[in-house]
């Protein structure tokens, strides 16, 4: 039997495709090169898979997406965040919103925003096979004739969705395999490098705050001593420098190997300098007879203070009622500009996304059809479209996936 459609894939991108095509008509087959669909999706959101970003309109969800978010104004018009809660809700997936307007599902499993889409895929007669990994993709003029199989089976289809993702996490199975078929079938591939990385940083003293997780903290990104960027939000320090949705976010300003990067935490983004004087100075009051060193529980998490102290260099034992002003100065200097050299961001190994990907002036908006291979259509992080956290990427995967599987599906051979 020749299928109507292969989706090379099993992510959330060609999930979404294949059970689309299905559900039209087309036989699908959904082919994935690990025993099982879906890796990634189960690690997204820490376990928890944040779906989207509860951002209705849609020309504020394009701002998100940076300078080729216009791309998506037609997929996002097709199959908007607000279609995308009611696909998953009408299949039995309540959802909620979180902080940030982060949508996830209120069990907190990503398994069941899986287990959705495959059921999705299964009630819509899409064959799926597992541990098949595509090697080749021929093709004849401008059309895809066959794909071959590492094991060298050759199958065949009328249309072709290719939905690989991108190189990050490359355990998961998005190793970039497909940019050498896709320069191969002549389109052009913008240059993919990692992004939303944590980032590394010089200071020793990370280590003792290894774990220690932030909310509400302002973090700053300084280029040359210029301030490029800063975020608002939940950060976490790691062994050899800090991550969490802020830093991630903050990752992409990163890019020049010739520049000095900083960071500059601001541990108490809600007071000013002034306040924050008269805040510790009733603390000290509060602690009259004890020493500094045992003074700062209220305004520090635990672990952070034995950092503190090592880098105000104030006399721990001395008694808080005897800190001058210019050492409280220096306190406050820390809290509000806490600083860490960045030595680089980490690679793809542990980057959330890839950047770059398929040139999308080469892909249809509208459908998501290759303007260079007829029969050819792309979804997902294999374009070189992407967006911050906060659930903007899996809802490219959702409405690029939407319209290439309903585009297929209604135009049948
Ligand atoms: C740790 C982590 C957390 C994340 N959390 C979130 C989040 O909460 N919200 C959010 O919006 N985004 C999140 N993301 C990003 C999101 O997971 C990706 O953008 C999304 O998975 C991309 O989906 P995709 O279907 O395009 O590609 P993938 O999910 O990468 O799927 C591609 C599939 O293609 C298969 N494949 C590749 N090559 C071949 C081949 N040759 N033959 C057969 N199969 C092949 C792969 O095995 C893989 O299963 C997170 C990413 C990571 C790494």
């Amino acid at each position: 039997m020749k299928y109507d459609l292969i989706v090379i894939g099993a992510g959330p991108a060609g999930l979404m495709t294949a059970g689309r095509a299905g559900e039209l008509g087309a036989r699908v087959l959904l082919l994935e090169k690990n025993p099982s669909p879906g890796l990634k999706l189960l690690i997204t959101g820490k376990g928890r898979c944040n779906i989207s970003n509860n951002t209705f309109e849609s020309r504020e969800m394009i701002k998100q997406y940076g300078q080729n978010g216009a791309f998506l104004f037609s997929a996002l018009h097709q199959f908007s965040v607000a279609e995308t809660v009611d696909f998953f809700e009408s299949r039995g997936l309540k959802t909620k919103v979180e902080r940030g307007n982060r949508i996830f599902p209120v069990s907190d499993k990503s398994q069941d925003v899986l287990a959705t889409l495959l059921k999705y895929c299964q009630d819509n007669n899409v064959e799926i096979r597992t541990n098949v990994s595509v090697k080749e993709i021929k093709k004849e003029s401008n059309k895809i004739s066959s794909i071959v199989l590492h094991g060298d089976t050759e199958l065949s289809a009328y249309k072709y969705c290719i939905a690989t993702g991108g190189k990050s996490y490359p355990a998961t199975g998005s190793s970039g395999d497909a940019y050498i078929w896709l320069e191969g079938l002549g389109h052009s591939i913008v240059r993919p490098r990692p992004a939303l990385t944590p980032i590394n940083c010089q200071e020793s003293f990370l280590e003792k705050l290894e774990g220690l997780s932030l909310k509400n903290i302002e973090i700053s990104l300084w280029e040359n001593d210029k301030k490029q960027a800063s975020e608002f939000g939940e950060a976490i320090f790691t062994a050899s420098g800090m991550s969490g949705p802020v830093i991630l976010n903050l990752s992409n300003h990163i890019a020049n190997r010739n520049s000095s990067y900083e960071l500059q935490v601001d541990w108490k983004p809600a007071l000013d300098r002034e306040i924050l004087d008269k805040r510790i100075q009733n603390d000290f009051r509060k602690f009259n007879n004890k020493q500094f060193k045992n003074s700062l529980d209220e305004l520090l998490p635990k672990s952070a203070i034995p950092v503190f102290l090592e880098l105000l260099k104030v006399d721990i034992n001395k008694q808080v009622n005897l800190v001058t002003r210019e050492e409280r100065n220096r306190l406050i200097d820390l809290l509000k500009e806490f600083k860490l050299k960045v030595s680089w961001v980490h690679g793809f190994e542990k980057a959330i996304i890839t950047r770059g990907g398929v040139n999308v002036k080469e892909v249809d908006p509208k459908t998501m059809q290759s303007k260079i291979i007829d029969n050819l259509y792309l979804a997902g992080e294999v374009l070189d479209v992407d967006g911050p956290t906060g659930g903007y990427n899996l809802q490219i995967c959702w409405s690029s996936g939407y319209v290439a599987g309903s585009n297929i599906g209604q135009n049948i051979e």
